[in-house]
């Protein structure tokens, strides 16, 4: 863990600020919060609280810039957001260190994060290259071209869980399709985003192409997702906010990509390498503080090895080390609001006869009493139908089911309001074929965790867990861009 007082004030800004026009923008008005670390409550810095004035400075700069980033030929501007996403390699280090700063977790896994971030550039970096278009017509001397038009503002609200790859899954697909953009960045997660921005100017992404602004959701993130000028809003975030998102932009008829929660199902089956299979739940459940909308925290567990998987399964969660460091295997969570809204469900379940079997309390020793941290915690005898079976608690928390075989697995596994990830462990490929085929969720795996994607894949989910709209991959393209069809006759007087 770096200490504090390590960051030199470029990394770590006394006040987060918003970046407008290609260059740090401070705000008349002095309104701030205040961004604590999760991993010991310091007071890390504050945050510029935006108002609609701000906003306002943000969308105009936005709106001047994309006229001549939109007409850009799209290969040069995939050759700029390769330089970005270079760029940031070249700082991976120092962006590594403000994420496990914000977040609390280790600096092994912000790099990792980072990288990911730095993959996800180039990749859409290379779609520059790629904005093909279809071009066949059914009628003699008709040329036609599909081609893609930027929407214009792109206004991206995100989570604070993973926040450089965040940034990057939703920028760069908006970038490279012409769009400007003004990114809400998330309250718990300010200096990343802004981090970024500065690198994206010294990767020369002319100003105004690319804005953030700091603040709070139900004020500065609402005003740019109710902005008339904003034509297009990805979020992601948690399924409560995407639907008064998606109301809003309804009304206006804006186009809304959402990434929303989970509640994802491992299912191990009587037949899993038990091994294998506590590896991935432990992982799944677990890893990033079980802050991932693909974290696996409803384990289903066939009748014949319940006792023996649970058995495992409490014995390496036990094992498990809590801390913000590089040999540790969880961190913390990222505020102590969340903190508290965990124990609080865990509380009620409990009251409704759930019984912990790991964890289920906040760690108060010396190492970890000034932090958010939830020991990682496992629950049993909770009926499907409880609250807890269906709620998103976004941290260390997994739930075990017993069920008697295959079909009792998927069907517990689809009784879920959400639809995102989900995993099997089986040997028998018949088995791993029907889940994958009858699961109902955007991500099927076989014999490994609840994943998330790959910056070349599609990745969302079915029900709650969005609307139906896929990042990243090719398909956020089609997010971030309008399809127009060209037609051109040519000797008109010979048809
Ligand atoms: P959240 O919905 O509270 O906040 C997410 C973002 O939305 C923040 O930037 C916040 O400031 C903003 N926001 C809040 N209210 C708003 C409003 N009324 N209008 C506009 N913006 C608003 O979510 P969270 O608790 O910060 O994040 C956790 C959630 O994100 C979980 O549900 C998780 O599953 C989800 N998530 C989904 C994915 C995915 O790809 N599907 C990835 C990561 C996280």
């Amino acid at each position: 863990m770096v200490a504090a007082q390590d960051f030199s004030p470029f990394t770590r800004p006394e006040v987060a600020p918003n970046w407008v026009d290609g260059r740090v923008s401070q705000t008349t008005h002095g309104r701030r919060l205040e961004k604590r670390s999760p991993a010991d409550g310091t007071v890390l810095c504050q945050v510029t609280r935006s108002d609609g004035v701000d906003l306002e400075a943000a969308i105009s700069a936005a709106e001047r810039a994309q006229p001549s980033w939109g007409a850009m030929p799209a290969v040069q501007r995939g050759m700029l957001l390769h330089d970005l996403a270079m760029a940031l390699r070249a700082r991976r280090e120092e962006m590594a260190e403000l994420v496990a700063l914000e977040t609390g977790k280790s600096h092994r896994e912000a790099l990792g994060e980072t990288d990911a971030a730095i993959a996800q550039g180039l990749f859409m970096a290379g779609e520059g290259q790629r904005l093909f278009g279809r071009t066949t017509s059914a009628v003699p001397n008709r040329h036609i071209q599909i081609v893609r038009k930027p929407i214009g503002i792109a206004g991206l609200i995100i989570a604070a869980n993973t926040p450089i790859a965040n940034v990057a899954w939703k920028v760069f697909p908006a970038l490279v399709c012409g769009n400007s953009v003004v990114l809400k960045a998330a309250e718990d997660t300010p200096p990343t985003a802004w981090l970024f921005a500065e690198i994206s100017a010294e990767a020369g992404i002319p100003p105004g192409v690319l804005n953030v602004v700091q603040g709070l959701g139900a004020e500065v993130g609402a005003a740019l997702v109710a902005h008339p000028k904003v034509g297009v809003i990805s979020f992601t975030g948690s399924t409560a906010v995407g639907r008064q998102i998606a109301a809003v932009a309804g009304e206006r008829l804006a186009r809304v990509s959402l990434e929303l929660g989970g509640k994802n199902p491992l299912v191990v089956c009587d037949d899993a390498d038990l091994d294998n299979a506590e590896q991935w739940a432990l992982l799944s459940a677990f890893s990033n503080a079980g802050q991932r909308c693909a974290a696996g925290s409803r384990i289903i567990v066939f009748d014949a090895v319940y006792e023996a998987f649970r058995e495992r399964l409490i014995a390496a969660t036990q094992q498990l080390r809590v801390g913000p460091s590089d040999d540790d295997d969880l961190g913390p969570v990222i505020n102590e609001r969340q903190l508290n809204n965990m124990l609080a469900a865990i509380e009620t379940a409990e009251g409704h006869g759930a019984s912990v079997l790991v964890g289920g309390k906040r760690l108060d020793d010396a190492a970890h009493g000034d932090g958010f941290y939830l020991a990682p915690t496992l629950i049993e005898n909770v009926a499907p139908d409880d609250e807890l079976s269906k709620i998103e608690l976004f941290g260390p928390v997994a739930t075990l089911y017993r069920v008697p075989d295959f079909n009792a697995a998927l069907a517990l596994a689809n009784q879920s309001p959400y639809g995102l990830t989900a995993a099997i462990h089986t040997r028998d490929l018949n088995r791993a074929t029907e889940f994958c085929h009858h699961v109902k969720a955007g991500v099927a795996v076989v014999n490994a965790g609840t994943y998330g994607s790959e910056p070349h894949l599609p990745f969302g989910g079915f029900k709650d867990s969005g609307n139906g709209s896929r990042e990243p991959g090719p398909e956020a393209l089609d997010v971030y861009s309008e399809l127009r069809n060209i037609s051109i006759t040519s000797n008109p007087d010979r048809i």
